[in-house]
């Protein structure tokens, strides 16, 4: 089922328009016939979506929205309010009200269910957002307890407005001068197409764009929104679409609109231009925006923070794993060779004996950060266990290899680590095996390769330690 709908009007026989409309889309469809039978049954049954006649015979949809948005069980749900009065101020009292949209009668039927898919689609991407949230806080949060604390403060969010001809932006902007100074914060800038599209590129981006809409198929804006739909920097960006006013036009418009939301719109206003409307949605947009931002970015940390040593800040051994089948494959695509080196921390256990697991840890982490500016950019370092390390080196062959091993292991012998507690300086020396993957059919497989390194390593810990010990299969 796509979702379930509960339908609230007086009128039986448009209950059953709605409902046969609805049912053809697919939709389960609840019904009530009063605005109070509606606040119950939405109590009870959590519909995905409430579609309210605004005269009911109780209460008006005013009333009604409001008390669903009163209790938590009901609040999240979105409210569609259809009326015969398109009056602006009932349309504005509807926003006002915390309901989703407003729309005329005698209702448009591509429209209306191009508002529903609409919104029951960002229902479930918001949702989605939240559970891996969820997921997110239980595993990075909770048993790890690392989390990093969000960036609290929202950035502001830039308007952009997009029109045929400049004078319809110059009238859009004095408007929302006038009824949107508070809660829009970021700059408004009026652009033409061609130029909101290059802003798209522009970093950061702007978060939201007005955009005036067209009638019928005529499909100018329409490319523009599924253009800011499949940009990567303006993916997540609000679109509002403002429909053209003029009456005869109203079907035309309508399509166009139905269009538009399918291709991804969030708001629109369908009655023309109004500023203060504009203002309200632009402000409900720039705050869910903030927020879905505010839930990707946690989401970011999260994914890092889960194939992150939290001691070195390298990569964990997860991740490692990973990025060398990569390399791996990516080495067998184009024939060159790559350089894999295991490098143990020799006589690691005296440390902690002699400094405390504290000082052991202060060594570990000063030789991360030596084995990481020894590296290059594309090369992949990874503390892989307990005083164990993982480099991965693409493109590189066994001397060269050989070379940058040897390096890493003077620039740890060579410069003694000062700890805090400790008068004398401490010796640390580390023991490398290197093997070399490659391209060809008969490259070693990944674990082959590892397990050569391993036993490299392992020759060199039994032939003194502090020396780099290349597998016989490399050399
Ligand atoms: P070898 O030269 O043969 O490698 O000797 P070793 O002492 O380094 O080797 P062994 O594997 O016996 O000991 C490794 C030690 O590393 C034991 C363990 O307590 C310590 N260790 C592992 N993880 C950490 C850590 O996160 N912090 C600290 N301080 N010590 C750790
Ligand atoms: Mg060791
Ligand atoms: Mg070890």
């Amino acid at each position: 089922m796509a979702g379930r709908i509960l339908i609230a009007d007086d009128v039986t026989t448009n209950r059953i328009a709605l409902n046969v409309k609805l049912s053809a889309a697919f939709y389960e469809v609840l019904q009530a016939g009063s605005g109070a039978e509606a606040v119950a049954v939405a109590g009870r049954e959590t519909p995905d979506l409430i579609l309210l006649d605004h005269d009911l015979p109780d209460m008006d949809a005013i009333e009604a929205c409001r008390r669903l948005k009163q209790n938590p069980k009901t609040a999240d749900i979105p409210v569609l309010i259809i009326s015969a009065a398109s009056a602006r101020e009932a349309r504005i009292e509807a926003l006002r009200a915390g309901a989703e949209d407003f729309l005329p009668k005698p209702v448009n039927e591509a429209l209306l269910l191009a508002r529903v898919r609409n919104i029951l689609r960002t229902r479930d991407t918001d949702e989605e957002l939240r559970m891996r949230d969820g997921m997110n806080h239980e595993i990075t949060g909770c048993e790890l307890g690392f989390a990093e604390p969000v960036q609290s403060f929202a950035p502001p969010c830039d308007v952009v407005l997009v029109a045929r001809d400049p004078e319809t932006t110059r009238q859009w902007g004095a408007a929302l001068a006038l009824h949107g100074q508070e809660g829009i914060g970021g700059q408004i800038k009026a652009l033409s197409r061609s130029e909101a599209l290059t802003a798209t590129e522009s970093d950061p981006a702007p978060g939201i764009f007005v955009l005036e809409g067209g009638t019928g198929s005529s499909d100018d804006g329409l490319y523009l929104i599924s253009e800011l739909r499949s940009r990567a920097r303006t993916r997540n960006a609000g679109i509002v679409v403002i429909l053209p006013e003029d009456e005869p036009g109203r079907e035309s418009a309508a399509a166009w609109g139905a269009k538009a939301l399918d291709l991804g719109a969030n708001e629109i206003l369908t009655a023309g231009f109004d500023g203060e409307e504009l203002a309200l949605r632009l402000k409900r947009q720039i705050a869910r925006k903030q927020q879905a931002d505010r839930l990707r970015e946690t989401l970011r940390n999260g994914l890092r923070l889960a194939v992150t040593d939290p001691l070195t800040g390298l990569h964990n051994r997860r991740f490692a794993m990973a990025s060398l089948r990569r390399i791996a494959s990516q080495a067998r695509a184009s024939g060159r060779p790559f350089a894999l080196m295991l490098l143990d921390l020799d006589r690691f256990k005296q440390v902690n004996d002699r400094h405390g697991h504290s000082g052991g840890d202060l060594v570990l982490r000063e030789v991360a950060a030596r084995l990481r500016s020894e590296i290059r950019g594309a090369d992949l370092l990874a503390r892989i266990g307990g005083e164990e390390f993982l480099i991965v080196m693409p493109d590189t062959d066994i001397s060269t290899a050989r070379k940058a091993a040897e390096r890493i292991r003077r620039r740890i012998i060579e410069h003694p680590i000062h700890l805090p507690r400790s008068d004398t300086p401490l010796f640390v020396s580390l023991s490398i095996g290197v093997a070399l993957g490659g391209g060809g059919k008969a490259a070693p497989s990944m674990e082959e390769l590892i397990e050569q390194a391993d036993r490299a390593l392992y020759a060199a810990k039994s032939h003194g330690r502090n020396q780099v010990n290349v597998s016989r299969s490399a050399a």
